[in-house]
């Protein structure tokens, strides 16, 4: 599957991506987050630059997240999207490349981020990349946090074996975005059972609910949404203001996600549901990014075959 992936063109990668990104400028992403409300459905926007080397590409980086901050804050605060941003776009140094790699930068940038959000009521979710960004997200939150930035919200991956005890350093009260993990980790610190991943999203939504976090259950998996809204949500005896629905932007899913927040799901009333809108300032730039994650995880690319052959056929 891999090379099959390497070898993929990019006019074909752009074929595949275009249904997952939400347009090629700000512009147009902002024009799908109003589509989406017109459906009752959030946003959490994101700009797809990854894998950046050169100063003048963080910058550029900055540039447009400092935009997304301030377009966000101009809507209504009942369904003002949020912005989730990731800490290996703001450095030339990112972690994952190994050695003498520092970071540097990227503390600087969200610091400065979450207080433009701050000044704006604009929440702001830091994404969870791989193992090797783990402690340092975790820090800077409790950082933002200990300096009252309660707007910033955090990820956590349920196939890091870690994540059990990381649970225990989340504030209470904070808002938390529980993933299975897209990054394949070692076995060494991570588990490889997918099944055993959404068992344990279940265990930990629990307890996020009941120390009193805001939980923001992402996943397309239909089973494991019913199972916490039938099984989790009951048990902690929390009302449907303590938690969210989280999806990615094209992956379908509209039958549920309509059912959800028309309230036609279980006894909870209506559940707010958020997609996660990434968009690129150039398709360039968003095809090598599908092409990195279906690297990353080729799984996906069989998700994404699956969905392309059920949309073509005309089925949800
Ligand atoms: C809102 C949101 C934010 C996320 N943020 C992070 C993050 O910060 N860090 C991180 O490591 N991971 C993140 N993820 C990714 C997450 O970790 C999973 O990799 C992803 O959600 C797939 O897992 P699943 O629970 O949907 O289950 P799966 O078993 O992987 O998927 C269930 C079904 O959903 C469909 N599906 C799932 N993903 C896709 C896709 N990409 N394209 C097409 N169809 C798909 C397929 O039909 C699949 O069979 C995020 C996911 C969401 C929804």
């Amino acid at each position: 599957m891999s090379f099959f992936v390497r070898m993929l063109p990019g006019p074909l990668v752009k074929v595949f991506a275009r249904p997952y990104v939400a347009g090629a400028s700000l512009r147009e992403a902002l024009a799908v987050v109003e589509s989406l409300h017109e459906k009752k459905l959030l946003s959490t926007m994101d700009l797809l630059w990854e894998d950046i080397h050169y100063q003048d590409e963080v910058d550029a980086v900055i540039n447009v997240y400092t935009q997304m901050i301030q377009a966000c804050a101009a809507y209504p605060e009942n369904w003002r999207p949020t912005v989730s941003l990731k800490p290996s776009s703001y450095t030339t140094k990112a972690l994952q490349r190994g050695e003498g790699m520092d970071a540097a930068g990227s503390r600087e940038a969200i610091l400065t981020f979450s207080e433009e959000a701050k000044a704006k009521n604009v929440g702001l979710t830091i994404d969870m990349e791989d193992h090797h960004w783990t402690e340092w997200t975790l820090r800077l939150l409790e950082e933002i946090w200990a300096a009252g930035g309660f707007h910033v919200g955090a990820v956590l991956q349920t196939r890091l074996n870690r994540t059990r005890e990381d649970l225990e350093r989340i504030p209470p009260e904070a808002r938390v975005r529980l993933v299975i993990g897209i990054y394949n980790e070692a076995p060494e610190i991570a588990i490889t059972d997918r099944a055993q991943m959404k068992v344990r999203m279940l265990e930990y939504a629990e307890i996020l609910l009941k120390k009193g976090c805001f939980v923001e259950f992402a996943t397309h998996d239909e089973r494991v949404i019913h199972r916490f809204l039938e099984e989790v949500v009951p048990e902690a005896g929390v009302d449907a203001s303590r938690f969210e629905l989280q999806m990615l932007y094209g992956v379908p899913r509209e039958g549920i996600q309509q059912q959800l927040v028309q309230g036609k799901l279980g006894a909870l009333g209506p559940v707010s549901v958020r997609l996660y809108v990434p968009f690129a300032t150039d398709w360039s730039l968003a095809t090598a990014y599908c092409k990195r994650r279906l690297l990353e995880n080729p799984q996906m690319a069989t998700a994404v075959l699956k969905n392309l052959g059920r949309a073509l056929l005309g089925r949800k």
